[in-house]
């Protein structure tokens, strides 16, 4: 199947996706279906990982026409937006997760998973290299080897603690739901430990400061949802302690919650003063040891601050047996795998990936943005009238939303300037567009427009479209004509993956929410509280779920958090 650029790019052949898989060897080819032509021979898929890319492409991938295969270290699916609400006892691990073979058995079809973790891709050989973590097998190390026809790498990313000294050993993190078990029983550990008798205020105090590094939305729920805990449920046990707990936030930048509309930042940090939430913004941890969390400021040098609990939320980073395939396939000096907007690895045959651990190569976006224009104004000698230009500018914010993004974001003035030049009749009325003036413009957004966010939303977008295509591939394959390519000569069988953002929430505590939503439209408070209650309830999931999530809120609402430390 060929993925080069310039030719149409075929998506027959075996999709694995990378979850798990069972005892080993070579998996054999599934037999040809009923309702497939004699002598049909179904592709096989590996789908790596269960995460929101993984399970959404398993989801809506037609389970007739392909052999998957499915490896995750983690036989469920886990609902990660609830994971702050499970480090406090607000919702239940259990209601979270969703066991993968109950999804795959609902979706009927040939589905086969194995609990393993993917440690090596061999793309030469089209083979990837797996470990069972249970870790036995014939020979005693738990590995096999799995062939594919397609690959779909959908394993997320690994928290990233910057190589600080100490962060591994002394901080928890956020990411997966033994994470957020971990962190409700240290929080407990800390209460427990500052009751007992023989401690002076010094040490009490000690233990009841809670720290957590990074003020984007899992840092900044997390620190809300800790101190919803204190306030409304562990005060009334610990009434003669709760004066003594501290809860500091600690961010590198000027400001917390960087991503979201000023207005939402603004808010956050005036709400978290007013909760008693001490936000230390311009501050970054270079240290973390056992006892003392050393921070550093241009104005205040160096300083170590005692601790109980740390909790480092500070961004995402690369696992490392995907940095390997990246150096393989000449990607090394990459932060993530690069693929093109058909999600397709670049440089790397039936090879996907999506979610997190993928992004889409900016510079190919800006590429496509320039070859737009030049053939805009191939016959204009420079001089498109104003709503050509907007009309292009359409063309382009629906093939990239993040462009648009970033042109709302004001901070495009090169290119905006060049486009606001026309006025009065925009039908009529010409604007000089230099060229080589919109191509510097360019390369000014080329360094600055932002990757799409590693978030969920992105990854089951991009799960669901791939799906779409695999789908659509035997059709394809009968006819050829998709729609319009961008670039060269001919047409393309797919449309290019495009995201439509569908705004952000940030929990703020106390029953309020910043919500974020499409057109730039904010709305903070109570109301959006009850707007994120609909909109993670209708998100899950399952029935089950939705179920058990919706109980436990009603459940904290009656009787409150449980504060037992299991
Ligand atoms: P994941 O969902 O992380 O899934 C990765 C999968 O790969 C897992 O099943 C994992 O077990 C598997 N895997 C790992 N290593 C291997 C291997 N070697 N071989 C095979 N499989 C492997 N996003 C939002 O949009 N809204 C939110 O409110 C939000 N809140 C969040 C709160 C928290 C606490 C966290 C941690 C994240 C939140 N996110 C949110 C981000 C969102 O969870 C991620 O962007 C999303 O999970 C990415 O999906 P993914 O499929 O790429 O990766």
């Amino acid at each position: 199947a060929s993925r080069a650029f310039n030719n149409r790019p075929t998506f027959t052949g075996l999709v694995v996706v990378l979850a798990a898989s069972s005892g080993g060897g070579l998996v054999a080819y599934a037999d040809s279906q009923p309702d497939q032509p004699q002598g049909f021979k179904k592709k096989k898929v590996v789908v790596l990982g269960t995460g929101w890319a993984g399970t959404t492409f398993l989801r809506n991938l037609d389970s007739k026409l392909y052999d998957v295969q499915v490896i995750s270290p983690r036989n469920y699916f886990a609902f990660t937006p609830l994971l702050p609400s499970v480090t406090c006892g607000t919702v239940e691990p259990r209601s979270v997760v969703e066991p993968i073979r109950r999804i795959l058995e609902k979706k009927g079809g040939d589905f086969k998973f194995w609990e393993a973790e993917c440690f090596k891709i061999d793309p030469a050989n089209k083979k990837i290299h797996c470990r069972s973590n249970m870790g036995t097998n014939l020979d005693g190390n738990g590995e096999f080897l799995v062939d594919y026809d397609y690959l779909v790498v959908a394993v997320g990313a690994r928290s990233n603690t910057f190589n600080t000294p100490g962060v591994t050993e002394n901080c928890h993190f956020l990411k997966e739901v033994e994470d957020a078990q971990k962190i409700r029983r240290s929080v407990m550990d800390c209460f427990e430990k500052a009751s007992l008798p023989y401690l002076n205020e010094e040490e009490r105090k000690k233990n009841l400061h809670f720290v957590v590094v990074g003020g984007g939305p899992t840092g900044v729920e997390f620190a809300a949802e800790l101190h919803d805990f204190v306030t409304e449920d562990l005060s009334k046990l610990y009434p003669s302690i709760q004066h003594l707990v501290k809860i500091s936030l600690i961010e590198a930048a000027d400001h917390i919650l960087t991503m979201f509309d000023k207005r939402i930042t603004n808010f956050a940090e005036d709400k978290f003063g007013r909760d008693g939430i001490d936000v230390k913004t311009g501050y970054k941890v270079v240290k973390v040891s056992k006892d003392a969390i050393t921070m550093q400021n241009p104005a205040t040098g160096d300083i170590a601050v005692p601790y109980g609990m740390a909790v480092w939320s500070t961004g995402i980073g690369t696992r490392p047996f995907v940095v390997d395939f990246m150096k393989q396939i000449g990607q090394a000096n990459r932060r993530v795998l690069a693929t093109d907007e058909w999600l397709r690895v670049r440089e790397c045959d039936d090879v996907y990936a999506v979610g997190d651990c993928a992004t889409i190569n900016q510079r190919r976006v800006m590429e496509d943005i320039s070859e737009i224009f030049r053939v805009a104004d191939k016959d204009k000698s420079g001089t498109l009238t104003v709503k050509e230009i907007q009309d292009i500018l359409e063309d382009i914010y629906v093939r990239y939303p993040q462009v648009k993004l970033y042109m709302k974001s004001k901070q495009l003035n090169g290119i905006a300037d060049l486009i606001r030049t026309g006025k009065g009749d925009t039908e009529k009325e010409s604007v000089e567009l230099n060229i080589e003036e919109f191509k510097k413009a360019l390369s000014l957004v080329d360094s600055q427009v932002k990757n799409l966010p590693a978030t969920a939303q992105v990854a089951a977008q991009q799960g669901q479209y791939l799906a779409t295509c695999f789908n659509k591939m035997q059709t394809a394959e009968q006819n050829p004509e998709g729609p319009i390519r961008i670039r060269g000569e001919g047409r393309h069988r797919f449309n290019p993956f495009r995201y439509r953002h569908l705004g952000q929430f940030a929990p703020l505590g106390g029953e309020q929410t910043a919500a974020q939503l499409p057109g730039d439209w904010v709305s903070i408070g109570h109301s959006s509280q009850w707007l994120w209650y609909s909109v993670y309830a209708t998100k899950q999931i399952s029935w089950r779920t939705r179920a058990l999530v919706i109980s436990d809120w009603g459940r904290r609402f009656i009787f409150g958090r449980d504060s037992s430390g299991i």
